[in-house]
């Protein structure tokens, strides 16, 4: 049977799978969901013997069910493969008692590289199928990470164009070179005057444009997207859920149907929701905990069931989760509302002209699933040191977020038994100075480069090809320009 994708805001909007991945967003504005969500058809004994490559296989065809299996096994042969630095793609390390899922293995070391090495694939393939004859144009809006993990993703990938817009002072200095130092001539990097609200809002603007749509289909073009909000994103997060509780499972951590919980530190809701799906195709999971820096507006809905983004914008020292707008937490929204279309628009409407929402009692009873909190940037400092002098192990900011709202969680729950695992979403070399900062004040004066080595030697980890990489690389764009700007940028770089 085939599975259908509808959008959030319209239930008569329905794709399949393919064309849902080709055209990002749906027409209206709002996500694609699946119009159910599939059971596992796999035992745990079965996937507790597979590899990375055969769970995402076992996982993958039951959403999209409309490519062939040939098809899907080419798409994930190409996406994890040698690119990824260990075979197990996302290994699990264990430190202070809790299970770390690796997710930066990839060749950006961030966990978007887990559903960016295989968008691409999963694109040209839709492409095929349904008789694109129109070169894709992927438009990106990135708070750092999502940009260079597509930009690796898409570079030379023939049929397609990317263009990624990043906050100009809202990204690290390791994210902005390997941004700009990106090779392949279908790449554009440009920064924006403005925070990643604003350059998503400039995409989204983009997307929903008909008179732009036309005019670019005339030039032969179309646009796609790479963020998260594209189902092509969220299927293939959701196998490493799997993946990590097969490996939990066939290492005896864990017994048969016994619940786990699991962290993830958060921003625009993509990782969490693949876990949220996880857990709703039968996989034992049992909290949700939604983890989140200083800009807590995901903390203060879940504890009070209004969405308010009104409020100052900080900028951490965990920017990929610098978000106001978490875009994917309206596929929650509509399930939370008996998937209701038409009662996730009324509320996305409110989001969009006043900035905030409100949900009903009834939607905040289907959220006992979740648990949010928040680490504030001092604790989060406190978290990485605590566990490098204890352990030896070095996490980075983001996963240190994690890590410091588990820990709250295990106070005020009492819940200190259930194994848990935390998505570890960046590697520490990606945020180099902020976490040796963290271990030592000293670190302070030294440069950037001096601090890689120095973590190399420290943490006992070999400085990943990425970071070896962009030590010199050459700047390669150089575009910046106003938040306003971002339409007039994108068509010029189609005009050459
Ligand atoms: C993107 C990102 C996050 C947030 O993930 P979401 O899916 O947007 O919630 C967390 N940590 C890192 C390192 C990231 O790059």
């Amino acid at each position: 049977m085939e599975l259908m994708y509808s959008s959030t805001r319209n239930q008569n909007e329905k794709v399949t799978a393919s064309q849902a991945i080709l055209k990002g967003l749906a027409n209206d504005g709002g996500l694609f969901v699946p119009d159910a969500i599939p059971a596992l058809d796999v035992s745990m004994e079965e996937l507790a013997k597979m590899s990375y490559q055969e769970t995402a296989y076992a996982v993958m065809k039951q959403f999209l069910t409309d490519f062939t299996e040939e098809e899907l096994k080419t798409c994930i042969e190409r996406a994890y493969d040698s690119k990824f630095d260990t075979t197990e793609i996302a290994p699990l390390v264990e430190a202070q008692g809790a299970y770390y899922l690796e997710l930066f293995h990839g060749s950006t070391i961030a966990f978007k590289d887990m559903a960016l090495s295989i968008l691409p694939h999963l694109l040209i393939t839709s492409a095929r199928k349904n008789n694109v004859k129109n070169e894709i144009v992927i438009l990106t809006a990135t708070s750092g990470d999502t940009g260079k993990a597509a930009l690796a993703g898409f570079a030379e990938v023939e049929g397609t164009k990317i263009i990624v817009f990043y906050p100009k002072n809202g990204v690290s200095p390791i994210q902005e070179k390997q941004m700009v130092t990106q090779k392949g001539a279908n790449t554009h990097v440009v920064g924006i005057y403005g925070n990643f609200d604003q350059a998503q809002s400039g995409v989204k603007a983009m997307f929903s444009n008909p008179a732009l749509k036309e005019e670019l289909d005339k030039a032969g073009y179309q646009f796609s997207s790479a963020n998260s909000i594209n189902i092509g994103r969220l299927v293939p997060q959701i196998v490493y859920y799997v993946y990590a509780y097969a490996k939990l499972y066939a290492n005896g951590v864990i017994g048969k149907d016994e619940k786990i919980n699991v962290v993830v530190p958060t921003g625009n809701f993509g990782n969490i929701l693949a876990a949220y799906y996880a857990k709703n195709m039968g996989l034992p999971i049992g909290k949700l905990i939604c983890a989140s820096n200083e800009n807590k507006v995901l903390y203060d809905f879940f504890e009070t069931g209004e969405y308010d983004k009104n409020r100052e914008f900080i900028l951490t020292n965990s920017p990929s989760m610098d978000i106001l707008i978490s875009s994917n937490l309206e596929r929650l929204i509509y399930r939370i509302a008996g998937n209701d279309a038409a009662k996730n628009a009324e509320l996305m409407k409110s989001l969009s002209t006043i900035g905030k929402y409100e949900i009903t009692s009834e939607m905040k009873e289907n959220l006992k699933d979740f648990y949010g909190n928040y680490t504030s940037e001092a604790e989060t400092q406190a978290v990485i040191k605590d566990i490098y002098e204890d352990t030896g192990y070095v996490i980075d900011t983001h996963t240190a977020v994690a890590a410091g709202v588990y820990k709250k969680y295990k106070e005020v729950s009492g819940d200190t038994e259930t194994k848990t695992v935390i998505a570890s979403t960046a590697s520490p070399f990606k945020f180099t100075r902020s976490v040796m900062n963290a271990i030592d004040a000293k670190y302070d004066s030294w440069e950037d480069f001096e601090l890689v080595d120095e973590l190399s030697k420290i943490g006992n980890v070999m400085v990943p090809n990425a970071i070896e990489e962009i030590r010199n690389a050459p700047v390669l764009h150089n575009t910046v320009c106003e938040v306003d700007e971002m339409e007039k940028v994108v068509k010029e770089f189609l005009s050459k």
